[in-house]
């Protein structure tokens, strides 16, 4: 690739837009590059469709066959990789590595060939199969491995100062369509744009496989040391996310597909407390001892399959590459997703306008 002025605007500033123009500015230092983004970290309070304000976030493996759950469990891994980097290099963006123990109630059958010293978060994660008797009553199989937390508020701002600091340029600005930022730019004095990267979490909602998964989430002031995750039997979950840099430890959460509701439901509100009482005494003991900060709603952007990783052409010498989709994982697969978006934006810039 030679360097030209090469002007590439990413729609989103959630955690998949900031990385891919992260990633975009370290690779292609020569490319001139914009965010365009209704939400940003920064500023008013962010609606539940701003995914990326409302996510725990910790990194929970998942194991599976299928096509998908194999792709995403290498992301997972590669960004595991980078967010260790992170951690280490820098710890004022809010990345922490820590515990992370998990308790199913009912386990398929396929954990049972789960063992000791597998790879299941990544290289040298620790990863160790509870004892029977180190289970909670209820709960039929458990492991504990290392993780990372990260406190997103904190996280985001770094990615954002970041890209600023370089260079990049943010403007916060309501689209109809992918399409749109094209004829924006040209209004604005950004100049030709050939490339716009769609990272805008669920496509404007114009795609028929994304639905919305609503989250209700609370964050409360205490400040757990491991991140805990208890899956019920009755397909509900229990979990303990601490943010790091002292921003408390948010207890989730639901999973409500299709839910719309933006306000936070006060029964919710109390279940969430309640299972965390019953479930991780060692935390805090007593609903009406938590120091509750915050009910959180946010709106995961889930698509069928999984992320839509494609370029679309749509016009003479105008493409759009979509980054969305990343449903509850956005986070644990953010680098991994961000690689190959930009592998996309690279291989789409014909030979003579090169980044
Ligand atoms: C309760 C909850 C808990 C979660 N926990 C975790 C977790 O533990 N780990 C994890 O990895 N993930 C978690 N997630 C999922 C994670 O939050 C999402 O996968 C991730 O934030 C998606 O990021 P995104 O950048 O793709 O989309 P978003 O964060 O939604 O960002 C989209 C961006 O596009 C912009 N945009 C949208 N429409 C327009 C428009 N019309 N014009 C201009 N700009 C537009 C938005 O303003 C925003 O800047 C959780 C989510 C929720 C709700």
């Amino acid at each position: 690739m030679s360097p030209s002025n090469e002007s590439i605007i990413v729609v989103g500033c959630g955690v998949t837009g900031l990385s891919v123009a992260t990633l975009l500015q370290s690779e292609y230092p020569s490319a001139v590059l914009t965010i365009i983004a209704a939400e940003i970290p920064t500023g008013h309070s962010p609606t539940a469709d701003y995914a990326s304000m409302w996510a725990g976030a910790h990194y929970r493996p998942t194991r599976g066959s299928t096509p998908q759950l194999k792709q995403e469990f290498d992301m997972a891994v590669r960004t595991a990789g980078r967010m260790k980097r992170i951690a280490h290099d820098h710890p004022e963006a809010g990345v922490e590595f820590m515990q992370g123990v998990e308790y199913l109630e009912d386990p398929p059958t396929e954990f049972s060939s789960i063992k000791t010293g597998d790879v299941y978060a990544g290289p040298e994660d620790g990863f160790r199969v509870l004892d029977q008797t180190e289970l909670p009553t209820g709960v039929e199989w458990g492991c504990e491995y290392r993780c990372y937390c990260v406190n997103v508020s904190v996280y985001l701002k770094w990615l954002l100062d970041r890209f600023m600091s370089k260079g990049g340029r943010l403007i916060q600005h309501r689209l109809s369509d992918a399409q749109e930022a094209f004829e924006y730019a040209q209004k604005i004095g950004l100049g030709k744009v050939s490339t716009v990267v769609n990272c805008s979490g669920r496509n404007f909602d114009q795609d028929p496989k994304t639905k919305i998964i609503r989250g209700q989430t609370v964050l409360v002031k205490q400040q757990h040391h491991q991140t805990v995750t208890r899956q019920c039997r009755d397909g509900s979950w229990a979990f303990l996310i601490p943010r790091p840099r002292g921003g408390g430890t948010i207890v989730g959460g639901t999973k409500e597909i299709g839910d719309p509701e933006e306000q936070p439901r006060p029964e919710a509100r109390e279940k969430l407390l309640r299972n965390a009482v019953d479930f991780f005494p060692d935390f805090v003991d007593s609903i009406d001892r938590f120091v509750v900060l915050k009910d959180n709603v946010g709106r995961r952007p889930w698509r069928e399959g999984g992320y839509r990783f494609q370029t679309e052409s749509v016009g003479p010498d105008k493409r759009i590459v979509h980054g969305y989709g990343a449903g509850g994982r956005g986070y644990e697969l953010s680098w991994a997703a961000a690689e190959k978006i930009v592998a996309l934006v690279a291989a789409s810039v014909p030979a003579n306008a090169r980044l």
